[in-house]
């Protein structure tokens, strides 16, 4: 919610929306609410935003929804091959919407650079190769880093490198390889031409809500479905759809429990051989993104899902071609808390790393980091006197950050091997195993 309240901000100071509220849609497996919804519901009604939800099958919520403009919102979708031509039961989050992160991210680009950040781009020159480390005058038995080397060989000094990398962070940082997990979520995308009229006005911001959904049962060959999402269409007419999933059948779990398992089992790894002098490998692996180029194609147990999905949800996409696939790189730890912490492995607090956004880093934007004051009246000489949040509290105070996340972000070489991490190369989602198949 914190986080909700910046973006919304963010919308009155951006020239663009950063944020469209436009609702979000959990469709159920079937016609009626699953237990996992349940559980999220009385969570809801706990925290005092239960008046946010709407219930599809509860006629007080539809006539609330129908009060507050939201109706259009509540969709019917029928559940194929039922006779009965029953619809799945729904929730509505009025709450929800999606993110421009692009925008969002020129829109902080923009930001920086006003405040005198000098940015390096380019595949050779903005491309970190390794640290620049030296002797600590102060700690025999570490090194200190003084900065670091780039693709085009310059050298650039530094008081204290951050390394906010994503998945690739393990490669500049092999330290991190015991706390996260590169893992791939396949998305695809359609488009829509603004001159179908009747298609651009349908899959809009303002008519559709972000949906999500998870199959009830197997399909007839036994596959799984898994998890999808799809997003209304974006001002360029792009309609992106991820999938999220291999389902885990055990029949005494608790929601939560059903929670925790899909969010480890929903992601592709790829286990490659770890280079010399890797901390922490399994089997002498680790898993790392797959070159750029071989990321274009998803694996076809995701496709088909997707066009599944289509087939129910976005019906008049059902024999469209794709316009683009793409697995895209999630940087999982341990327990889903990021990482936020000076390495230890290094003298001086001279590397900090900031990563693990493990699914849902992005919506943290403009709260991770945070100064709380805005931008126009920030003086870099009148730093110290602003209040920093989270990350950069953390940056700046260490163990006398004031952030409540301090003690999960931290750099814990104690935290247990789960959240699917203990799997390894021989785990069902290794793309090497076969799960692209
Ligand atoms: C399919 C998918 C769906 C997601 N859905 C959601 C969602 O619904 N909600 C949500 O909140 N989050 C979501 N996320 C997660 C979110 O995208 C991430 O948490 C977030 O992008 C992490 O930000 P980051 O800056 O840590 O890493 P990244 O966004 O991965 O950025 C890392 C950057 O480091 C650069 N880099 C890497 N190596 C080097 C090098 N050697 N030198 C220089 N630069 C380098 C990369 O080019 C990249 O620009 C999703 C992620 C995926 C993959």
């Amino acid at each position: 919610m914190e986080s909700r309240e910046a973006w919304i901000q963010l919308n009155r100071e951006s020239e663009e929306a950063l944020f469209v509220p436009s609702g979000m849609l959990r469709v159920q497996p079937t016609d009626e609410l699953g237990a996992l919804e349940r559980e999220t519901l009385a969570n809801m009604e706990r925290d005092g935003f239960r008046e946010t939800q709407f219930v599809k099958s509860d006629e007080k919520d539809r006539n609330r929804a129908s009060s507050l403009g939201w109706y259009h919102k509540l969709l019917n979708f029928q559940i194929p091959e039922k006779e009965d031509q029953k619809c799945f039961d729904a929730v509505l989050d009025t709450l929800g919407g999606f993110t421009n992160c692009s925008a969002a991210c020129f829109f902080y680009h923009k930001l920086a650079v006003s405040l005198g950040v000098n940015f390096v781009f380019g595949r050779q020159e903005g491309r970190v190769l390794r640290f620049v480390e030296e002797p600590s005058s102060i700690d025999e038995a570490r090194k200190k880093v003084v900065g670091l080397r780039t693709k085009d060989g310059k050298t650039h000094a530094a008081d204290v490198v951050v390394v906010a990398a994503g998945s690739f962070s393990t490669q500049l940082l092999p330290c991190l390889s015991y706390h996260i997990e590169s893992s791939a979520g396949s998305t695809v995308i359609f488009k829509v031409d603004p001159s179908n009229k009747a298609l651009w006005d349908k899959y809009s911001p303002e008519n559709f809500p972000v949906i999500t959904w998870k199959s009830a049962a197997r399909d007839k060959d036994g596959k799984d479905m898994g998890s999808i999402y799809v997003f209304p269409r974006t001002e360029h007419g792009l309609i992106k759809i991820g999938y999220r999933g291999i389902k885990v059948f055990r029949s005494f779990i608790s929601a939560t429990q059903v929670m925790a398992d899909r969010a480890a089992l929903r992601k592709f790894t790829n286990f490659e051989k770890a280079p010399e002098g890797v901390p922490f490998t399994q089997d002498g692996q680790w898993s790392v993104p797959l070159p750029y180029h071989d990321c274009k194609a998803v694996p076809p147990r995701a496709r088909e899902a997707i066009r599944t999905f289509v087939s129910i949800f976005l019906p008049e996409f059902a024999n469209e071609a794709f316009h683009t696939t793409k697995l895209c790189w999630y940087t999982d730890t341990l327990d889903n808390s990021f990482l936020i912490d000076y390495v230890p492995q290094y003298a001086e607090n001279s590397v900090f790393v900031c990563t693990g956004g493990s699914g849902h880093g992005a919506k943290f934007l403009p709260v991770l980091g945070q100064v709380r004051q805005r931008a126009p009246q920030i003086h870099v000489e009148e730093h110290s006197r602003l209040l920093l949040q989270h990350a950069a509290d953390i940056f700046e105070n260490l163990n006398d950050a004031k952030s409540h996340m301090r003690e999960h972000w931290k750099w814990r070489d104690s935290a247990p091997r789960r959240n699917g991490l203990e799997e390894g190369p021989d785990g069902p989602r290794n793309i090497g195993n076969g799960s692209m198949n």
